[in-house]
């Protein structure tokens, strides 16, 4: 791909580059707090963590919350004690300058983009857990998407929600059965500010449906450089009810999460629209924010006199769409009644029928008994889709064939871009250490780059072994604290508790498991067969501990199952102390995992993982990943960074599937990662282990780093969707 030239940015509404003019260290420090910025820089954290360090912990981690404890004078006297001054100027000091870089790599090769940013539509947002706005996978991958945009410097502003209740915080009751409860945000808590207009006013978008309308408020999240946008119903003029439209996220039923949609889709180009912002891409991150495209249509049609034809070639010329899951509850469907009564007015203005309206979000237009499908709408209203993995893409083009009858699955135009993770936000600190120790400096600039990853191989394996041992003890701290916690919430005896205390022990391999507990994703495949497990786990010479976190969605009773089983087997002596559960699964626990086990399992049930991203945490920090040949880990096992299950075959009959993949999940297990592991020359290094943590850390961690896969989206989707170059609508 050519080099664009850079065009400075003429949009000052899009550039987070606030002055900043804190005097006091008190400003300074609310400074830091009102930017996430600050989420991703370790020193910035130890600086928060430092001030009140038990606060710090039981106020999840939120800087703003801390701070609001604090007088000016005694946040001064504290870090006089602590000698903090020279560490708080100097973090100031940081953020400031990195608002204001001008040499980015956007600024070079995303150039185009800057006075037209890409608009990038989520339904959730994963930043930081003290900012509870994501539930799982999907948000976090939002999150490192515009982490990496800002470090990028790519011109790009972000949308979505605001819930001030969140997703849930997960509780297992006496049963080990999943009790959800949720939160109530004080959002002065949180590092938000009313969106202005550019007549200076707070923001509110209104929507007209068809039996009244609704609005919104709008927040604006500083991300580094990137402006995230929140839309939020909770406003006077809304009925009680509309007002709790945003309060959750994934709740209620299908007419929520219509008005929901319609709130982030047309609510969202409003939006820009009062923000003076004209995108140049719209990418939309899951169908979700799809009606985006029928408000961006309409505003040509109003503004610039298009016929309908046109605008909706103008607009899917400039609209990515990226697809990420081949399960069918993940396609939002709506029948023609939800359609219509939301989406009416709109199709008013847009002069077309219902009829052709439906058939926007219909594989058959014609097809009466079609409902509205949000993938559809977001394949036909796109010029460019992609699906998340290579493996991922050949099922999603197969998956949705029938769109195009007249081609061939090769032709069919939806291409991949593979998932990726932020480094800086799943990079221990002790291990970011080791790598500035022994990397090239400046490696954290060139972090999507194979070459310094190289010196890898280079690190002397007892400094890499320890450093690994700190974290996994680090880790085994953890998890014994929240399992102490949890049996005390339930009132369980002091024996019990104190037992809790002392479970796991750090010179045991250490597997950990935790996602969401979806039934595709097969939490029991290693309790297939207990007693052989139980073996395994209490061999004298060589023993295996396990760790597992997730949540199941709370209308997913197969899923609070699961959770029970796995939960009960600590009442099991065959397991007691050997497994444990760790619950609210969330970002603070998804890091402490990935950060400190031995080995990342990860089984799905082969191609429903469209990528997955945990794995590609727990690579950064040296964990081994152990995984079903799906997702991600298709394309990134080569045989000798990391272990898989079943050779990526799969039998029509699930059952079967499951059996053969227990099997080999058990082989790989007793044969291959338990020798290699206890293996130990005489320093007491499993030499061949620590070879393979380096391989996975060379060929794995720079692939699958958000920033090139923001860079991938740049070059394939942002540049020609924004008319800067022409290039095939695949990005395969
Ligand atoms: C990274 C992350 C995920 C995604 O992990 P998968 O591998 O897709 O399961 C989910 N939840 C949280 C909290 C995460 O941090």
């Amino acid at each position: 791909m050519s080099q664009i030239e850079a065009i400075p940015a003429s949009a000052p509404q899009v550039s987070a580059a606030i002055e900043l003019t804190a005097e006091t260290l008190y400003d300074k420090c609310t400074a830091l707090a009102r930017n996430l910025w600050w989420s991703w820089h370790p020193e910035v954290i130890n600086l928060f963590r430092d001030l009140d360090p038990i606060r710090w912990r039981q106020l999840d981690h939120n800087p703003i919350a801390l701070l609001s404890e604090f007088t000016p004078e005694r946040l001064e006297m504290r870090a006089a004690e602590l000698v903090l001054y020279s560490r708080i100027n100097h973090a100031y000091r940081r953020l400031k300058e990195y608002l204001a870089e001008a040499q980015t790599w956007g600024n070079t090769h995303a150039g185009v983009l800057g006075a037209k940013p890409v608009a990038y539509f989520s339904l959730e947002f994963g930043v930081h857990e003290s900012v509870p706005i994501y539930s799982g996978g999907l948000g976090v991958l939002s999150g490192d998407h515009i982490k990496s945009a800002s470090s990028l410097g790519v011109p790009l502003v972000a949308i979505g929600l605001f819930y001030d209740q969140g997703y849930f915080k997960q509780h297992l009751d006496g049963n080990g059965y999943q009790q959800e409860e949720y939160l109530n945000t004080k959002v002065e808590n949180l590092p938000m500010e009313p969106a202005r207009g550019r007549d200076g006013k707070p923001i509110t978008v209104e929507i007209h449906t068809r039996t009244g309308r609704l609005l919104a408020k709008v927040w604006l999240m500083r991300v580094g450089r990137v402006n995230l946008y929140l839309l939020d119903c909770d406003v006077p003029s809304n009925s009680p009810e509309d007002r709790e439209l945003t309060a959750r996220l994934y709740g209620g039923d299908n007419r929520t999460r219509i008005r929901q949609e319609l709130v982030s889709g047309v609510g969202g180009i409003r939006t820009l629209k009062a923000l003076g912002i004209t995108p140049g891409v719209y990418h939309l991150n899951e169908g979700h924010s799809g009606f985006a495209t029928l408000e961006a249509i309409r505003e040509r049609i109003k503004d610039d006199g298009m016929s309908f034809d046109d605008a909706l070639r103008e607009v899917a010329q400039r609209t990515a769409f990226t697809t990420h899951t081949p399960v069918p509850a993940g396609h939002d469907r709506f029948d023609g009644q939800l359609i219509e009564e939301h989406l009416g007015p709109l199709r008013d203005e847009l002069g077309i029928s219902f009829e052709q309206l439906m058939g926007l979000g219909r594989v058959e237009p014609q097809n009466q008994n079609e409902s509205f499908c949000m993938t559809v709408l977001g394949l036909k209203l796109s010029r460019r889709a992609n699906a998340v993995s290579n493996l991922h893409g050949h099922v999603t083009r197969r998956m949705w064939a029938h769109l195009w009858p007249w081609r061939v699955e090769e032709e069919i135009p939806i291409g991949h871009i593979t998932n990726g993770v932020h480094i800086p936000s799943w990079l221990a600190w002790q291990m970011q250490q080791l790598y500035d120790r022994n990397f090239p400096v400046g490696w954290m600039h060139r972090m999507g780059e194979p070459q310094d990853w190289q010196r890898i191989h280079d690190v002397d394996p007892g400094e890499l072994w320890e450093t690994h041992y700190a974290l996994k003890n680090l880790l085994l701290a953890f998890a014994r604290r929240r399992v102490s916690r949890q049996c005390r919430r339930r009132g369980e005896s002091d024996e019990a508790v104190e037992a809790a205390r002392n479970i796991l022990d750090p010179s045991i391999l250490t597997i950990g498991f935790g996602r969401r507990f979806a039934t595709y994703k097969r939490a029991m495949l290693i309790l297939t067969d207990q007693d052989r497990l139980a073996e395994v786990v209490n061999d004298p010479n060589r023993p295996v501990q396990f760790i597992f976190a997730g949540k199941a969605h709370p209308a997913d009773e197969p899923g609070k199952q699961l959770i029970k089983n796995i939960a009960n087997f600590r009442h099991d002596p065959r397991f007691a102390g050997r497994i444990a559960f760790v619950e609210d699964y969330d970002i603070n626990v998804c890091r402490h995992l990935i950060q400190g086990v031995d080995v990342w399992l990860n089984n799905p049930r082969r191609p429903l993982e469209a990528s997955g991203t945990s794995g590609q945490k727990a690579v950064l920090n040296g964990a081994l990943n152990l995984s079903v040949l799906d997702g991600w880990w298709a394309e990134a096992y080569d045989g000798s960074n990391g272990f898989a299950i079943s050779r990526g075959s799969q039998h029509v009959d699930d059952a079967i599937t499951d059996a053969r993949d227990a099997a080999d999940l058990y082989r790989v297990l007793e044969q291959e990662i338990i020798p290699l592991y206890y293996d130990r020359d005489i320093d007491g290094l499993p030499r061949q282990w620590i070879k393979r943590m380096m391989n996975s850390i060379g060929t794995l961690a720079w692939r699958f780093s958000a920033d090139r896969m923001v860079a991938d989206y740049v070059r394939n989707a942002y540049l020609p969707a924004s008319g800067g170059l022409s290039c095939d609508m695949s990005v395969r």
